[in-house]
C-alpha cells in the first residue's frame, strides 16, 4: 500500500491526475484548506494556470475541492469571484493518494455535474465506454466507477456534505 501523508493548511500542493495508461491528464495547483487524514480539502484561485492534456487552461472559477482518500470520486465546488456557487463538478477517479507534494489519482472519465437549481447530470459516459475498451479497465474498476457516479449523484440529490455548503 502506498504511504499517505497528512497535508497541512496553507501548503501548496499539486493535483496530478492521469488517465489509466499513466499519461498526464490534468495538473492543477492548490492551497490546502484542511486535512483530517481521510478528507483533504483544497482551494484553487481563478486564473491560475492549469496544465491539461489539451493545453494550458485558466479557469474563471475559484474552486474548493473535496478529496476523500476512501472514495472513488471528488467534488469541485466552483464559483466566480464575488458570486455564489455556480456548479459542483464531480470527477469519478481511483481513490486519491497524497505523497507530501502531489495528490495523485487516475481519472475514470465519468463526471457528475450538479447545478444550484438541483439539476444533476451524468457526463462523459461515452468517453468511459470508449476508454474501458481502449485501456481494458478491470471489472472491479468498472464496478467501482459506476457505483461512485451513482453515490455522488445521490449525495447531491439529498444535499449531503459538501453539497450542503451552498
Ligand atoms: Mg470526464
Amino acid at each position: 500500500m502506498e504511504q499517505d501523508t497528512i497535508a497541512h493548511a496553507g501548503e501548496r500542493v499539486l493535483l496530478r491526475a492521469t488517465k489509466y495508461d499513466g499519461a498526464a491528464h490534468w495538473i492543477q495547483p492548490f492551497r490546502v484548506v484542511s486535512d483530517d487524514g481521510t478528507l483533504l480539502v483544497t482551494e484553487y484561485r481563478a486564473r491560475t494556470p492549469i496544465y491539461t492534456s489539451r493545453g494550458e487552461f485558466r479557469s474563471p472559477y475559484n474552486s474548493r475541492v473535496y478529496f476523500w482518500r476512501d472514495r472513488w470520486y471528488n467534488v469541485f465546488r466552483l464559483w466566480k469571484p464575488g458570486c455564489s456557487v455556480a456548479l459542483w463538478y464531480c470527477n469519478v477517479t481511483t481513490p486519491p493518494t497524497f505523497d507530501g507534494n502531489q495528490i495523485n489519482y487516475v481519472d475514470l472519465d465519468l463526471d457528475v455535474a450538479v447545478r444550484p437549481d438541483g439539476c444533476i447530470e451524468l457526463l462523459d459516459a461515452d468517453e468511459f465506454a470508449a476508454h474501458r475498451r481502449r485501456y481494458g479497465y478491470p471489472a472491479d474498476v468498472i464496478g467501482s466507477a459506476e457505483r461512485a457516479a451513482g453515490e455522488v449523484a445521490e449525495l447531491a440529490r439529498v444535499q449531503g456534505f459538501p453539497f450542503s455548503e451552498g
